[in-house]
């Protein structure tokens, strides 16, 4: 007996110290249903009233152009990401002031409630960003806590903050009473101090307030920061995770952790799910693998990565992306439009919640400083209607020749790729939550897995490709999108890729 006491003790104790990674029995589902995100900046994507700024009734008037079931002309994703849209004195919105409201530049409330009914009537879920690591420096809790420290009265929002009474970091700036406020990303965005029982009381608030508009879930910005450990930040998500399960179980949580694998990974421990980094960018793994045409270490990889979610969350969904209103878009780094449009099928056949950056379906292009990134979305080449203004500051003239209704026209554009292959893979919902397993094949320029029921196959090289049904454990071609024209074909049992061509086997 004292034995088995001893072996639970140091059983006990082993769990203990493995802490940071905390264990749960049991991971609720993410979401019952996988979806295909678009991200919209909101002030760059269409402009209702003709004051520059786009707007909330902009964006609903453009809700058939991403999903019309019965229309013609629409890309056909099932959810939406919305960057900021709460009051915020700056263009980008990532300083809230009012938790509770719609910046008045965007439009009202009712413009928002309208948006959600809108967009469920068209199958669109609407996820909104959630900026709860900071506030504004001109969100009423800072005022109040800095009016605190000046008149010495009893401490309440500056509980709210980390302030210090020495400057401990580079991260601290000078407060009233000789005290200092962390502020990671600017000066204007004080850390909140998630510590602070009260404060999570108001989070949860908050989020039950979107929820109960009708939101499907959040997109949490900077969730690696809320604390300055691994630990603590996988503690905090567990927590908010299980708290707004119990106000919408089907919940879709999807949190930046702008980090590598080893960070990442952890974070679906705690039932979000998470961005894909390494997989996104110039430097990602898709762009390399497009760069090398090694398609065999492609499947390694994305097998791989869906193996290791798995192994933290049965659930987990594979969140993958070509760029956000963060990095340089796609378009930039893939010159070539053969491989730019093999980037979508790539990225968008891969089981998971795939998010297309708005204005990567046409081939906008901007770097750098990030107005260049948010720029307006280029609704057509010759007619300006809905076209809001550039971000003030913006250095980069908008790239592509042709617009969105250019682009409908032209049966070989990028738009109407992107359209091919999400109406592909809406054929295979396996596309949506099946196990990815690599399928081993002698060419290493072709990238070819299995997910359920589905089989996969993109030629990343610029040469045709034959492979034999057998070898691909496939039956019958399940569809296939062919960026050069030359048609993918199965005669006797050889399915032949033209070059950057994908194929659906069943
Ligand atoms: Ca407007």
């Amino acid at each position: 007996m004292k034995k088995l006491i001893g072996y639970a003790a140091i059983l006990l104790a082993l769990l203990f110290l493995s802490g940071c990674a905390p264990s749960r029995t049991e991971i609720p589902p993410n979401t019952s249903s996988r979806r295909d995100f678009y991200e919209i900046f909101v002030g760059s994507f269409c402009d209702s009233d003709g004051d520059g700024l786009g707007d909330l009734q902009g964006l609903i008037s453009k809700l058939d152009y991403l999903n019309n079931p019965r229309g013609r002309d629409t890309l056909g994703v099932s959810g939406i990401w919305l960057m900021p849209i709460n009051p915020s004195p700056t263009y980008h919105k990532y300083d809230v002031t009012d938790y509770y409201a719609v910046d008045p530049g965007y439009g009202t409330m009712e413009d928002f409630e309208r948006l959600i009914a809108e967009a469920r009537e068209r199958g669109i879920d609407v996820i909104i960003d959630l900026v709860i690591n900071h506030t504004s420096s001109k969100h009423p809790w800072f005022l109040a806590a800095l009016e605190e420290l000046r008149s010495g009265s009893e401490p309440r929002y500056q509980l709210y903050y980390n302030f210090t009474d020495e400057r401990v970091g580079a991260d601290y700036y000078p407060a009233p009473g000789g005290k200092f406020y962390e502020a990671h990303f600017w000066n204007e965005m004080p850390d909140l101090n998630m510590d602070n029982e009260a404060l999570r009381g108001e989070i949860l608030n908050i989020a039950r307030f979107w929820l109960e508009k009708g939101v499907a879930g959040f997109r949490l910005d900077a969730a690696r920061h809320v604390y300055n450990s691994q630990a603590r930040n996988l503690e905090f998500w567990t927590w908010f995770v299980d708290a707004c399960r119990d106000i919408k179980e089907d919940i879709f949580l999807v949190g930046e952790v702008w980090s590598g694998e080893s960070e990442i990974l952890p974070f679906y421990e705690t039932g979000l799910a998470v961005f894909n980094f390494p997989f996104a960018g110039h430097d990602g793994t898709i762009n390399r693998s497009l760069n090398s045409g090694n398609g065999g270490r492609l499947a390694s990889e994305l097998e791989r990565w869906d193996r290791e979610i798995r192994l933290r969350n049965p659930d987990g969904i594979n969140c993958l992306f070509l760029s956000n209103h963060d990095t340089g878009r796609s378009a930039g780094f893939i010159p070539d439009p053969n491989r730019r449009k093999l980037a979508a099928a790539v990225y968008l056949l891969v089981p998971g919640s795939p998010f297309i950056y708005y204005g990567e379906e046409i081939g906008m292009t901007g770097s750098g400083i990030d107005e260049n990134k948010r720029t307006a979305m280029l609704w057509s080449a010759s007619d300006p209607t809905g076209i809001p203004r550039n971000p003030a500051g913006a250095e980069q003239v908008r790239a592509p020749a042709q617009g969105v209704a250019e682009q409908l026209a032209d049966r070989n554009s990028l738009l109407n790729y992107y359209r091919a292959v999400l109406a592909l893979k809406a054929r295979h919902p396996s596309l949506y939550d099946g196990e990815v397993v690599k399928i081993d094949l002698e060419n290493q320029g072709l990238c070819a897995f299995r997910a359920g029921d589905a089989i996969v196959v993109h030629n990343l090289t610029g040469e045709s490709a034959a492979v034999a049904l057998g070898d691909l454990g496939g039956v019958a071609l399940g569809g296939s999108v062919s960026p050069t024209g030359a048609s993918v074909s199965v005669k006797n049992g050889v399915l032949t890729l033209p070059p950057y061509a994908s194929a659906i086997l069943t």
